[in-house]
């Protein structure tokens, strides 16, 4: 390991290894350092996302795909469904594909060694290297031992528990509204139907959540739930995942456990100091409604590289410079999880009636012509009182639309 390097991205997820892959090959010199002795594990995630989506990063690998899928389902509580189609998610013929994280992580990082990049594990960031509330650098600890390493940049890609923005003095704190508490096992069970995902939603079963089942093959699925901290009636997740498995599922066998926290909180205002860029769920990058995170991770994680690499060959790592990648991301995807986490908003204050009533009247529409806004509008227009508790989403998504 170098004493100095351009840039050095703390964490190895899909944001870091995303962002230390691009500014490698952009030319920059690039330590990437992971805190675990192993990428990808323990796997903290339901490992759903959009197969389309990868492809603008990666050639998509077999040995990093579970399952592919080209239906979801959602179930309302009582017990109507309805389908989103391929053309609501915006990509036509699939919807979604079922990673292997710990595969999927290892490879995003190989990718970033063969761009270049100084990669170590088991090799925490403990503290910034601060000069007149400039960022110059890590502390860092590899293999027990303390290092002070200097760099013009560092990328804070340490995920949902970040300290890197904190020890930079960024406020990352989120309310019990901001995030939802996530509880997933890997359940093997032979009557799992592997073709489709599901989604289950209601207040008795995830308050301000939902219930998710995606299969992985091999009559495996992960199932899992997400539960907002306000909503939760006094009970932790596991217990609503418990009751849920075992009466839709008596016989499941428990293969594996996976708990953490998804923030929903729509972004962070601010993601970047003097010397410091934030990606991933380190800067909140993740959608309020689903709580999917990689694919904001790794656009992320690309803006950042980019900029990083901008900001090298300019000569000017300041605030002011780095701001470039919070623009870029304000006028993108933090567009669509800003209005988002409006949409969550608004659906935490539905009772178990309303979600029943929507998703009946979403079923009796031709949705299979619908786009996500426009069939989220049809369903607005048929129902007064649901429009006007959701007035300021219908005239943003009005806006968008002309
Ligand atoms: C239960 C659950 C289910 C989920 N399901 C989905 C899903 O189906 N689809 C989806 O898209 N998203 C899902 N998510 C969200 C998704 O997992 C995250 O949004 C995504 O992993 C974010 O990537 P990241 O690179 O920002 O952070 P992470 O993947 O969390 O990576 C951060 C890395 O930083 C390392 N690190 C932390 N501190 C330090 C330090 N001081 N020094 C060095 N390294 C450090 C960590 O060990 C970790 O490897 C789920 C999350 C949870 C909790």
């Amino acid at each position: 390991m170098k004493t100095e390097y351009d840039v050095i991205v703390v964490g190895a997820g899909p944001a870091g290894s995303i962002a230390a892959k691009t500014a490698a090959e952009k030319g920059c010199s690039v330590l990437l350092i992971e805190k675990r002795q192993e990428i990808g594990v323990p796997i903290r995630c339901a490992e759903g996302t959009s197969k389309t989506e990868l492809m603008k990063f990666i050639d998509i690998d077999p040995s990093f795909t579970c399952n592919e899928l080209h239906k979801a389902e959602v179930h309302a509580p009582g017990s109507t469904s309805f389908s989103i189609t391929t053309k609501m998610s915006g990509i036509d013929g699939e919807a979604g594909i079922i990673l292997d994280r710990k595969i999927f992580d290892r490879h995003l990082a190989n990718l970033a060694a063969a761009a270049g990049a100084n990669v170590y594990t088991k090799t925490p960031a403990t503290n910034l290297i601060m000069r007149d509330g400039k960022v110059e650098g890590v502390v860092l600890n590899h293999l027990g031992e303390e290092r002070k390493t200097r760099s013009k940049i560092v990328i804070g890609a340490d995920g949902v528990e970040s300290k890197i923005a904190r020890m930079a003095g960024i406020d990352t704190a989120l309310n019990l509204k901001e995030i939802e508490s996530g509880a997933q096992f890997l359940v093997y069970d032979e009557t799992i139907d592997q073709t489709k995902c599901d989604i289950f939603i209601g207040n008795e079963i995830a308050p301000g959540g939902y219930i998710w089942i995606f299969p992985k093959g091999n009559h495996t699925a992960n199932i899992g739930i997400g539960i907002l901290g306000n909503k939760n009636n006094g009970k932790n997740a596991i217990q609503y995942l418990e009751k849920f498995i075992a009466g839709k599922f008596p016989n499941a066998q428990i293969l594996g456990t996976a708990f953490g926290g998804v923030p929903a909180s729509g972004g962070l205002k601010r993601m970047t100091a003097d010397g410091l860029m934030l990606a991933g769920d380190a800067a909140r990058q993740t959608d309020p409604i689903t709580g999917a995170g990689i694919r904001y991770a790794m656009y992320a994680g690309k803006m950042a590289g980019r900029t990083a690499a901008e900001a090298i060959a300019a000569g000017d790592y300041s605030n002011h410079f780095l701001q470039k990648y919070q623009n870029e991301w304000d006028k993108t995807l933090g567009k669509t999880i800003r209005r988002n986490y409006k949409i969550k908003e608004a659906y935490n204050t539905w009772a178990d009636e309303d979600m029943n009533r929507i998703a009946q009247m979403a079923a009796g529409l031709p949705l299979e012509d619908f786009e996500l806004k426009e069939a989220i509008i049809a369903v607005l227009k048929s129902d007064k009182k649901l429009m006007w508790k959701m007035k300021s989403v219908y005239y943003d998504l009005l806006k968008a639309m002309i």
